[in-house]
């Protein structure tokens, strides 16, 4: 896939595979972000810090994740996320809509159910 291609997959699709890989870890634990860079890549993601931060961001924004740092690191104090009670709740519904998406995309299972009314007309 050429370097075009696979940014726009990234954009609008792998991030939010991201963030509930994110959520994942975090419920067994608090999750540093060089840590998180690194199992991406261990999953074959090509995440840039500069973008599991902001993601990383964006999650506490949420409330989904809750950050603690070391008063005593200065500046470059490393932050330990947590997944919080609502973070937990996302998961959980993620987990569903994940197992789903694997069941129909992955398995092909179920998909003769709505085949018939997919609201596409067929000429005839
Ligand atoms: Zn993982």
């Amino acid at each position: 896939m050429k370097a075009n291609a696979v940014k726009a997959v990234q954009r609008e699709i792998l991030l939010g595979f991201w963030k509930a890989h994110i959520l994942h870890h975090a419920s067994q634990g608090p999750v540093v972000g060089q840590w998180m860079l690194q199992e991406l890549r261990r999953h074959g993601y090509e995440v840039s810090p500069g973008t599991i931060y902001p993601l990383l961001a964006r999650l506490e924004e949420h409330g989904w994740l809750t950050c603690k740092t070391d008063p005593a690191g200065g500046l470059h104090a490393r932050k330990e996320y947590s997944l919080t009670a609502a973070g937990r709740d996302v998961l959980a519904l993620l987990q569903k809509q994940v197992e789903e998406l694997y069941r129909e995309v992955v398995l092909g299972e179920g998909e003769e159910e709505n085949e018939n009314d997919k609201g596409v007309s067929t000429p005839n």
